[in-house]
């Protein structure tokens, strides 16, 4: 299977848009069998890191449906090191799926309350873990940072290689590490950012300076920006809110296109935006390429009379 595949524009009653329009998308969610998207991207910089400073845990944070705690210890299955994970809340009898997959990767869990999380690798519980686990590395929370943006530089690059021309590339934003490394590739035509959270309009020019940082040339901030197109409408009520008007929307996407997935919290949200910009005719591009971050395993936070499948 193409990892590039076209996506049929007409549903819900849209009968003209792939006249208008042409919309591919370039699934990140089939590159990698147990750490599919970009986290996986985000991690790998950190991974060479923690390697060169003889790690033996690498530890993060993140909530307990987290596709960043998850894409972690699904990386270092496979690897010495071993993944300290500290989760948001409590740690609840009943592990969330997310959490028990982490466990059969061979990860230990950390419970952490939600006052002291918030500092982040700041909090004392971090500082508790560092001091019993003199060897460890670690990385922040989304897997986010100057490293975390180089690796999807690379994976930029990497998608620019096998993809033809397009007048713009389009991507969910979280921290917004994954779209200022892939803007800060020149393969990147333009990039069209949808936000998962809301209330983010000052992401923009945290995009922008991340990107800029890690630019191989000296690109000037100006030439950057210029290719940054940022949309803070797209988060349907809030982070990973699934409200009903998404959930019909994506029975008709899938029936549309029965071949592609999409997640709750991020993909799902740029295309309900995409296609309605598109429907209205307030879309910029004849040619777009939607780069799907994976996150599937996120459907199991949900319940099931939500799940469009
Ligand atoms: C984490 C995540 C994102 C957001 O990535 P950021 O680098 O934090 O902006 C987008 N899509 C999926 C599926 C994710 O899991």
């Amino acid at each position: 299977m193409s990892l590039i595949q076209s996506i049929n524009l007409n549903f819900l009653g849209a009968s003209k848009l792939n006249q208008t329009y042409q919309l591919d998308i370039y699934r990140g969610d089939l590159e990698h069998a147990k750490a599919p998207g970009n986290k996986w991207h985000k991690l790998r910089h950190h991974l060479k890191a923690a390697e060169q400073q003889n790690a033996k845990y690498i530890g993060s944070l993140g909530g307990p449906y987290s596709n960043h705690l998850h894409a972690l210890a699904a990386s270092l299955a496979d690897r010495d090191e071993q993944a300290i994970l500290l989760v948001r809340g409590e740690l609840q009898a009943g592990l969330t799926p997310t959490l028990q997959d982490a466990v059969a990767d061979g990860a230990e869990l950390w419970p952490s309350q939600r006052s002291d999380f918030r500092l982040g690798l700041e909090a004392d519980v971090v500082k508790h873990i560092s001091q019993l686990y003199p060897a460890i590395y670690w990385v922040p929370e989304g897997g986010g940072g100057v490293l975390g943006a180089e690796g999807c530089a690379d994976w930029a690059n990497t998608i620019g290689a096998i993809s033809g021309q397009y007048s713009a590339w389009a991507i969910a934003a979280g921290t917004g590490t994954t779209a200022a490394g892939i803007l800060s590739s020149e393969a990147c035509p333009k990039l069209e950012v949808f936000s998962a959270l809301k209330g983010m309009a000052q992401q923009r020019v945290e995009i922008i300076s991340l990107a800029a940082n890690i630019a191989k040339q000296e690109d000037d901030l100006q030439h950057i920006s210029d290719r940054l197109g940022f949309h803070d409408d797209a988060h349907l009520g809030g982070y990973a809110k699934l409200p009903l008007e998404l959930t019909m929307f994506l029975k008709a996407f899938f029936e549309a296109n029965p071949y592609v997935e999409l997640d709750p919290v991020y993909t799902s949200k740029v295309f309900f935006s995409l296609w309605h910009k598109m429907k209205n005719g307030a879309w910029p591009h004849a040619k777009t390429l939607m780069i799907h971050t994976g996150g599937m395993q996120g459907w199991r936070g949900y319940a099931s009379h939500q799940t469009p499948f």
